[in-house]
């Protein structure tokens, strides 16, 4: 089988400390590329430095909502030096979040010493990036969490990617689905989908346009269910369990399941998907 990761965090040093041993495990399944994504300044050049180390692993960078509040001046010039020295690269991961403004408490160990950035600031550093992805022509990684709606109403006006753009996590709702795909976007479907709270995604997961649908772990974060966890990794020095990037192995068969159909189709499908929004060298992979 060959495996495609939409969206996962290499750099992240729940990961890079078992990095010999991931790595061997990635190539194993049948990874073929991946997604890397930085999330501001403090990690691009580890996202840089892992994709120069590996040729499957395509580069995107980007400043996350969660990192909006925290950066200095200087930043979006430093992002687009960046991407201009590798025409690989990607953008991503941008977006807007709700959830760390409304519902995230407020010593959840995730957020710990972050600066909250109200809804207004990130969507200028959304729209910003956004606009600088279209312009150089790299689909951009967008992060919506439990603000699909704001990003619906930005993207009316906004000028769009030629070759789309990627919903990551998209958790819905499903009205809005259509207006997401007339603007260009695909959805990666995340293996914490799997967990029984989450049945209302997982349906609109079912009834997606196969040809729109990715797949991501978006690890270290996002764990699967316990009873879906076939990759492990020990408990991180915050007491988090770190998701095994690996497990995209499970998400793919189990999103097959979900869609009724084999997981060799859906496979094919989400490799043709892959290459159709983010471009490339189908010759590059690790398979
Ligand atoms: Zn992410």
């Amino acid at each position: 089988m060959r495996f495609f990761e939409a969206h996962v965090h290499y750099q992240d040093r729940k990961l890079v400390t078992h990095w010999p041993a991931i790595a061997a495990e990635l190539t194993g399944i049948g990874l073929v590329e991946a997604v890397c994504n930085g999330t501001s300044p403090e990690d691009w050049q580890a996202v840089a430095d892992l994709s120069q180390k590996h040729a499957w692993i395509r580069p995107a960078f980007g400043l996350h909502p969660w990192q909006v509040g925290n950066v200095g001046k200087g930043w979006l010039n430093e992002l687009r030096q960046l991407l201009l020295s590798d025409p690989r690269a990607l953008v991503g991961e941008i977006g807007l979040d709700l959830w760390m403004l409304r519902a995230a408490r407020a010593d959840d160990p995730r957020l710990t010493g972050l600066n909250r950035a109200p809804i207004e600031i990130q969507e200028a550093a959304f729209v910003a990036q956004f606009e600088l992805a279209v312009e150089l022509k790299r689909p951009p990684t967008v992060h919506g969490l439990d603000a699909w709606d704001r990003l619906v109403q930005l993207l009316k006006n906004a000028r769009l990617p030629a070759h789309g753009f990627l919903l990551h996590g998209f958790s819905g709702p499903s009205e809005y689905v259509a207006r997401f795909i007339d603007a260009g976007a695909f959805f990666s479907f995340n293996g914490n989908f799997l967990s029984p709270r989450h049945a209302r995604i997982r349906d609109i997961f079912a009834r997606l346009p196969l040809e729109r649908i990715l797949v991501e772990t978006d690890a270290p974060a996002m764990p699967l269910p316990e009873s879906h966890r076939k990759y492990r990794l020990p408990p991180a020095p915050d007491g988090s369990t770190p998701n095994h990037p690996a497990n995209l192995e499970v998400t793919y068969s189990a999103l097959a399941e979900i869609r009724g159909t084999s997981t060799t189709a859906l496979a094919d499908a989400i490799e043709s998907n892959f290459y159709r929004l983010f471009g490339g060298n189908r010759d590059i992979g690790n398979a």
